[in-house]
């Protein structure tokens, strides 16, 4: 037996004190002293951090819009299909899904994902290669989490959605950032890959299509990427929770790209079936070269998925329903992608018909658009500055790029009806013409008159 019974004697541990009833200074009862643990007290989410400066600030004079949040089910036009709420409330009323699943998830559930996300150019996916996450979010956080050997980095994208760095901070994993290029449509800088890649290097995590930049990577970028990745021995976390919401580009998963990389792909019903709430969501893994077995990854995966004990029973039993439901291409399906292109071309034109504002890359899918603020044209020193003022005035919500690591830019949602974004483009038209800069002239003249006063 391996167990050590640590004594009083040993020396490398202070033996603790008995637990005092009193006061240090004699006086009952003792004070309550709730100390914190410094991993929970150490998240930091730079969003928030940035929101709250200018959290609830709108105008009170007009109401507030918000393209602010990646959240497609704000609106009444996006909603999950009537097949997928009908599925669930079955899970429900049938009375058979109320006790525990398996750690992993509940096998008939993990078999249709199989079936759904199954790569033709790789093995078959089976239903052990499936882990039931609650969103997103916590199957992004169990394959940092598995990868995060001591001393390990990750490198990331920038702009990029900024839950990846809380969570390489919370497991302990250096963050280094492979820029995306807004000039040549916001793909990946490869070279920067090879540059920042080291021994300690744990993976490559990709998003696309991606937040924030509404980019769909063709075949062809993805295949130099993960060919880089291959080279350099980097096994890939690929963000793909926008799978399927591709309208300019049809989406190509990473999977189905390469067969010869490993790689761990997390998804969730959140965005393409427009239920974020309902937090649900997956690992997939795909192995090469046997790369994961030999590592123990899936087992490593299964014994973080033994912590929260996976999404809620009645999610899980309703998936196999909600895939068949609603297949890509299905009237659904279709009409939510025609939504968002027709939402993501208002978006475009307006912001070229609008001074001081450029569209760096119009977006191909997912349900962002990065808006460059163009230097020198407007008087507000910044995105941040900027996205503050908007608010202020227009009250029209929209994250600063800083958010992202992508100081200059602001990020704009669009999930949002085209008349909505109508008038929030009125808003920030009218904006933006209030503050362009004056031109700094000899004297007091009429070219040095400040912006027309807004009421
Ligand atoms: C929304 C989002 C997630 C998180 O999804 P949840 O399922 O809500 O946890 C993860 N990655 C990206 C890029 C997202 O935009």
């Amino acid at each position: 037996m391996a167990t050590v019974v640590r004594t009083c004697v040993e020396p490398a541990l202070p033996c603790p004190k008995k637990r005092r009833l009193e006061s240090e200074d004699g006086e009952k009862p003792r004070p309550w002293r709730i100390r914190l643990g410094e991993r929970a007290k150490g998240i930091r989410n730079p969003i928030r951090e940035i929101m709250d400066t200018i959290a609830g600030k709108e105008n009170p004079a007009k109401p507030l819009v918000s393209l602010a949040q990646g959240d497609p089910s704000c609106y009444p036009h996006l909603r999950p299909s009537s097949e997928m709420v009908a599925s669930l409330s079955h899970a429900v009323t049938s009375g058979l899904n109320n006790g525990y699943q398996p750690s992993q998830g509940s096998a008939r559930c993990r078999a249709q994902l199989a079936a759904f996300f199954n790569a033709p150019s790789r093995p078959t996916l089976q239903p052990k290669d499936i882990f039931m996450t609650l969103g997103c979010s916590e199957a992004l956080s169990h394959c940092i989490g598995a990868l995060a050997a001591p001393g390990s980095n990750l490198l990331l994208p920038r702009p990029g959605f900024p839950l990846y760095q809380v969570l390489c901070d919370y497991h302990g994993v250096e963050v280094r950032y492979y820029d995306l290029l807004p000039n040549s449509g916001w793909q990946c800088d490869i070279g920067a890959i090879a540059k920042l890649a080291d021994e300690n290097t744990c993976g490559l995590l990709i998003n696309n299509p991606s937040n924030p930049c509404g980019t769909v990577f063709s075949r062809e970028h993805l295949v130099e990427v993960l060919d880089k990745a291959t080279e350099l021995r980097l096994p890939v976390i690929a963000d793909e929770v926008y799978a399927g919401m591709g309208f300019a580009r049809p989406y190509v998963s990473c999977a189905s790209a390469s067969a010869k990389v490993p790689i761990l792909s997390v998804c969730a019903l959140s965005k393409r079936w427009l239920a974020p709430g309902w937090r649900i969501g997956w690992v997939t893994v795909y192995d090469a070269d046997g790369a994961f077995a030999e590592a123990g990854v899936p087992e490593t995966l299964l014994k973080m998925c033994q912590v929260s004990l996976g999404p809620s029973a009645p999610l899980q039993a309703a998936i196999p329903e909600i895939l068949t439901s609603v297949p890509d291409g299905c009237p659904w399906h279709r009409d939510v992608l025609a939504a968002l292109e027709a939402s993501a071309r208002c978006c475009v034109r307006r912001c070229r018909a609008t001074k001081g504002l450029e569209v760096a890359a119009e977006p191909e899918g997912s349900m962002y658009l990065m808006v460059r603020i163009q230097p020198g044209v407007l008087d507000v020193e910044d995105d941040v500055q900027f996205a503050g003022k908007l608010l202020e005035e227009e009250s029209v919500a929209v994250l600063p790029g800083q958010c992202f690591l992508a100081p200059g830019f602001f990020r704009v949602v669009f999930a949002a009806p085209v008349e909505v974004l109508e008038d929030a483009w009125d808003r920030i038209e009218e904006f933006c013409r209030r503050h362009v800069r004056v031109k700094a002239s000899p004297g007091p003249g009429p070219c040095a008159a400040p912006p027309e006063e807004v009421a």
